[in-house]
């Protein structure tokens, strides 16, 4: 009998209220698979086992059967990373300051290889949160910052200076032709919809204009190391997981070309080393008030490691690409 997706997440013993939807293939369409993984919220705790399934046809791993959009939001609540807003961690607080702006000022490290940045340059950010990368470009490059997340009553100090959408990405009514950058930190392999923003991002991209997308990399040594508790599961959030792979394949089939394919991403990977130690030694749900201090102690102690981050396929993969 072929593996049947719905069938197998009921064995999972999940609350009854759960609701679930099939999906096929977000790369080729293909609906017959095989059993991947198990993956829970190892970041929060929260209940509920979820399946990811590997696609015969094209090898794309993702979770099937998901959740439907009305219950994946209660997933997305105050205490998810992205959308925390800076709070006192007593004498650690220049610390964490410090290491959170630190990651927005690699993205931009990062995308000025790639794109000018100036007074003229129009960037869209998706899935942008409280947009501090975004806040960050626009003080260091006067650039005109857009974003759009699908997170309400998002605040932040200086989010006002944002050209901000509210909602899903492809949904949006955007200028065509309009912008010179669309960049999607750590939102690709949250999209209920990839083929959709794809598109919505080649049609709102100048034709010279460049869509970088950093997602976790499947194929990397933190996934080797760590299997289902690996960070970047982030069960039922994450829809796929992709691999050097599928995320090429995904870009190309839907009008983009990779110019440039790299092994890391501005997210530190150090992240994922400590929380997968984590999550296999404690089980799911961590307390950042608890972990803070061993969290950058550990950093510490493996910056011989990290100092070559680039070169080790730890955890991220970063993709520039430009309409085709
Ligand atoms: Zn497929």
């Amino acid at each position: 009998m072929p593996f049947d997706p719905l069938n197998e997440i009921k064995k999972l013993g999940n609350p009854e209220h759960f609701n679930y939807e099939e999906v096929p293939c977000y790369l080729c369409g293909n609906s017959t698979s095989e059993k991947f993984l198990v993956g829970e919220e190892d970041l929060t705790g929260k209940e509920g086992r979820f399946l990811y399934v590997k696609c015969s046809g094209c090898g794309l791993v993702y979770q099937n059967p998901r959740l439907p959009v009305s219950q994946i939001k209660s997933f997305y609540d105050s205490e998810y990373i992205a959308h925390r807003k800076k709070k006192n961690w007593g004498i650690l607080t220049p610390l964490y300051e410090w290491a959170m702006s630190k990651h927005d000022r690699d993205k931009v490290q990062l995308v000025k290889k790639y794109v000018q940045l100036n007074e003229h340059t129009k960037v869209m950010d998706v899935g942008c949160a409280v947009g501090t990368f975004l806040l960050h470009l626009q003080k260091k490059h006067k650039s005109h910052i857009s974003g759009v997340d699908f997170k309400e009553g998002l605040n932040f100090p200086g989010f006002d200076q944002i050209s901000f959408y509210e909602g899903l990405f492809h949904e949006q009514n955007l200028p065509e032709n309009h912008f010179d950058l669309v960049t999607m930190w750590h939102f690709f392999e949250h999209d209920y919809n990839p083929v959709d923003t794809l598109k919505q991002a080649r049609k709102i991209l100048k034709k010279e204009g460049k869509l970088i997308i950093e997602v976790p990399r499947l194929d990397s040594f933190t996934f080797r190391l760590f299997g289902n508790k690996w960070p970047g599961v982030q069960a039922p959030q994450h829809t796929a997981l992709y691999s050097k792979k599928t995320i090429v394949e995904m870009v190309e089939k839907n009008g983009f070309k990779v110019e440039q394919y790299l092994p890391y991403g501005a997210f530190p990977p150090y992240f994922y080393i400590f929380t997968g130690t984590y999550f296999r030694m404690f089980g799911k749900g961590l307390n950042l008030d608890r972990i803070i201090f061993p969290y950058f102690t550990g950093q510490l102690l493996l910056t011989p490691v990290l100092l070559l981050q680039k070169y080790l396929n730890l955890s991220m993969q970063t993709v520039i690409c430009r309409p085709n």
